[in-house]
C-alpha cells in the first residue's frame, strides 16, 4: 500500500501514521521527523532548515524532496510506504510523481484529514514529543503515564519549538496558502479520500482499516 497523509498541522497525521505503519508494515517517511533529526545532528541540510522551521515556514522544496527521493530509492518499500507531511507544495507533488513513475510505484491513495481549527489549536498547544524515540503524546488527549516521561522508552517529553502559539498561526497560514491546493491536485487524479481529522486516534484507525479493506488495498 502506497499512501500519502495530507492535512493541516495538528490534524493527527503523525499519530495515525505510526499506528498504520505498524499494522501494515509500511515504511514511514515523515519530512518533519527527518528534518528534526537533521537539525539535531547539525547536518548541512539541518542547519539550512532550522530557521524556516522555527518560523513555521516551509523548508525549500529541493531539500525536502531530496530527503524523500533518496529514501524511496534506497530503502525497502516492498510492503509499501506512507508519506506524512510530504508533499506540501505543488512543486513537491510533481517531484514525487516523477520519482514514483521512475520506480513504477504509483500512489494508491491520499488521505486528507479535514480538521476544525479549534481541534488543531488544542492538539498543537498540548502536544509533547519524546526526545529519544519521537513518540507523540498530548497533555490531555494522550497523556503519558508519568508526567513528562515517555511510556515506551522512559525518554524525556518536550514541547516542539514550533508548537508555540505565534508559530502555530503562521503554520496554519502557510498550510492554507501553499498546501491546501493539493486537495484539488489529488482529487483530479481520483485518489483522494477525505476523513475527519477531528476523530480520536482509534476511531479514525478503524475507519481507515475498514475503507482500505473495502477497496481492496489490503
Ligand atoms: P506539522 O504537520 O505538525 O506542521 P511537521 O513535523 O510535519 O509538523 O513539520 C514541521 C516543520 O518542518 C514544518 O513547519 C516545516 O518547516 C518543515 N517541513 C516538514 N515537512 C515539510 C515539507 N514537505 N516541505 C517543507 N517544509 C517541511
Ligand atoms: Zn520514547
Amino acid at each position: 500500500m502506497k499512501l500519502v497523509l495530507l492535512g493541516p498541522p495538528g490534524a493527527g497525521k503523525g499519530t495515525q501514521a505510526a499506528v498504520l505503519c505498524k499494522e501494515y508494515n509500511l515504511l514511514h517517511m515523515s519530512t518533519g521527523d527527518l528534518l528534526r533529526e537533521a537539525v539535531k545532528n547539525n547536518t548541512a541540510q539541518g542547519i539550512q532548515a532550522k530557521a524556516y522551521m522555527d518560523r513555521g515556514d516551509l523548508v525549500p522544496d529541493e531539500i525536502v524532496a531530496a530527503m524523500i527521493t533518496e529514501k524511496l530509492k534506497n530503502e525497502d518499500v516492498s510492503a509499501g510506504f506512507m508519506l506524512d507531511g510530504f508533499p506540501r507544495t505543488k512543486k513537491q507533488a510533481e517531484i514525487l510523481d516523477q520519482a514514483l513513475i521512475e520506480l513504477a510505484m504509483p500512489l494508491d491513495r491520499v488521505v486528507y484529514f479535514a480538521t476544525k481549527e479549534e481541534t488543531i489549536l488544542t492538539r498543537l498547544t498540548g502536544r509533547r514529543i519524546c526526545r529519544s524515540c519521537g513518540r507523540i503524546f498530548h497533555v490531555t488527549n494522550i497523556p503519558s503515564k508519568k508526567e513528562g516521561i515517555c511510556d515506551g522508552c522512559q525518554g524525556e517529553l518536550y514541547q516542539r519549538n514550533d508548537d508555540k502559539e505565534e508559530t502555530i498561526k503562521n503554520r496554519i497560514k502557510v498550510y492554507n496558502s501553499q498546501t491546501k491546493e493539493l486537495i484539488d491536485y489529488y482529487q483530479a487524479k481520483n485518489i483522494l479520500q477525505q476523513v475527519s481529522g477531528d476523530m480520536d486516534v482509534n476511531e479514525l484507525f478503524s475507519v481507515l482499516k475498514d475503507t482500505f479493506k473495502k477497496s481492496g488495498l489490503i
